[in-house]
């Protein structure tokens, strides 16, 4: 998963995959298918008790952990019995943390169990006669945020976004939330260069003993790319989730995204009325555009919607069709993958399937069609003359107007953070 997040970032180089304009080109579309916190410190222990704390091993049941730990098997029947009611047993999962408290006598004092990074299983004890009794509750993992300013440059030691952020210490998962914000105005693997800076202020997660536990959401961020600036806040208006705006209080977030393809979307074949096939060898429309691509590289929906049709569909080869607001369809072809099912609802963004050769193709490579209300269009045109993303609504201008400012300003501090580790940019932005 990480490996591929990263191809996402980093540019790709494609060597020499394609020879001609041919060897990517693809029969034109059939007609669409039809529809179908640990608190474990908290305890005082007595001197009585051992603590225990451990992960959990491959192929362990919750009974076979404490039973390892020396736990009596009538204290494990009455443990298991009263976890089995708040939480799913079978699936305690490898490698998380667990702890337990073990009298000198074998009896079982606590036991914790982290499910996941945000909950905790607590049992504790609180009867011994005439049987062992357990209570156990799901109690969330207690995490501080601290906010944190972090910059970083494109430059030659750090030739992508990922490199930077690295390089401020930081993880691939603030760079792709940071590529996320600006997706729809800029290709983080095409567009970048020497030089382009970015800034942002993200809320970092601490849990006890000051373990870094993820990031919250980024809250402001500014983007200095060629000669633009390019600035993000986050907000939430009345009765909507929260999202990110421009300066002007227009959503970043369009409804296209630039191509179906993460990175490098480089044209072969483009939008034509009358073109000739290289494999019917005879004059035919090309009714979508071809983006040349290796197999494998993944291939996101390009707008909310719903799988109209996901599955093999004779010289389209594997394909996938989204059916879009406004009357929009798209349609992914050629696929070596899918990733989706017919009749799903898909996000903007969602990976939908990988690139390849099935079907009528001569080469991997995508052949992306969009339609409108029924008519093929040049999707290249209409991704590009997509106007900004919906306003603010007027009720909101003040509040986000006060948003706005103190995210700007904590962005506009020239003091760093002592997590964000790096010296600002050359030439520091503004
Ligand atoms: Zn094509």
């Amino acid at each position: 998963m990480r490996s591929n997040r990263r191809r996402l970032i980093h540019s790709v180089a494609l060597p020499g995959l394609f020879v001609s304009l041919a060897l990517s080109a693809c029969a034109p579309p059939p007609d669409p298918p039809l529809p179908p916190a640990l608190r474990g410190a908290d305890v005082s222990l007595p001197a009585d008790l051992r603590l225990i704390s451990a992960r959990v091993f491959p192929g362990a049941t919750m009974a076979s952990l404490l039973r390892g730990n020396q736990i009596g098997q009538s204290e494990v029947a009455a443990l298991v019995a009263r976890a089995a009611s708040l939480f799913d047993l079978p699936r305690v999962r490898v490698d998380q943390p667990y702890r337990l408290a073990r009298a000198f006598d074998g009896a079982l004092r606590w036991f914790e169990y982290e499910i996941d990074a945000d909950r905790l299983l607590k049992i504790a004890r609180t009867r011994d006669r005439p049987l062992p009794e357990f209570v156990a509750e799901i109690v969330p993992i207690e995490k501080k945020s601290r906010t944190v300013t972090v910059r970083g440059a494109i430059g030659t030691d750090a030739d992508s976004l990922v490199a930077a952020m690295d390089q401020a210490g930081e993880t691939i998962d603030l760079s792709l939330a940071l590529a996320g914000i600006f997706a729809s105005d800029v290709d983080f693997n095409t567009d970048l260069q020497r030089g382009d800076t970015f800034e942002l202020v993200v809320e970092k997660l601490y849990r006890e003993g000051n373990q870094f536990a993820g990031y919250g959401p980024i809250l402001a961020a500014e983007l200095h790319n060629d000669r633009r600036r390019l600035r993000a806040v986050r907000f939430q208006p009345e009765g909507a989730s929260a999202g990110y705006f421009d300066e002007e209080g227009r959503s970043l977030r369009k409804f296209f995204l630039r191509s179906p393809l993460k990175f490098e979307p480089v044209i072969t074949s483009g939008f034509s009325g009358r073109r000739f096939h290289p494999v019917l060898h005879t004059y035919r429309s090309h009714q979508g555009v071809d983006y040349r691509a290796p197999t494998g590289a993944p291939v996101v929906a390009v707008a909310s919607g719903t799988v109209v049709f996901a599955g093999v569909n004779g010289g389209s080869g594997r394909m996938v069709h989204l059916r879009h607001a406004n009357g929009f369809e798209s349609q992914y072809l050629h696929l070596s993958s899918i990733a989706v099912r017919s009749g799903s609802r898909i996000n903007q963004g969602d990976l939908i399937g990988r690139v390849g050769s099935t079907g009528l193709a001569t080469g991997p490579h995508l052949h992306y069609a969009l339609k409108r209300n029924g008519l093929n269009v040049n999707p290249v045109a209409v991704h590009r003359a997509m106007p900004p993303g919906d306003p603010i609504p007027s009720g909101d201008a003040l509040r986000f107007a006060d948003a706005r400012e103190r995210a700007f300003a904590s962005l506009g501090a020239t003091a760093l953070t002592a997590e964000s580790g790096v010296s600002p940019p050359p030439e520091a932005s503004r």
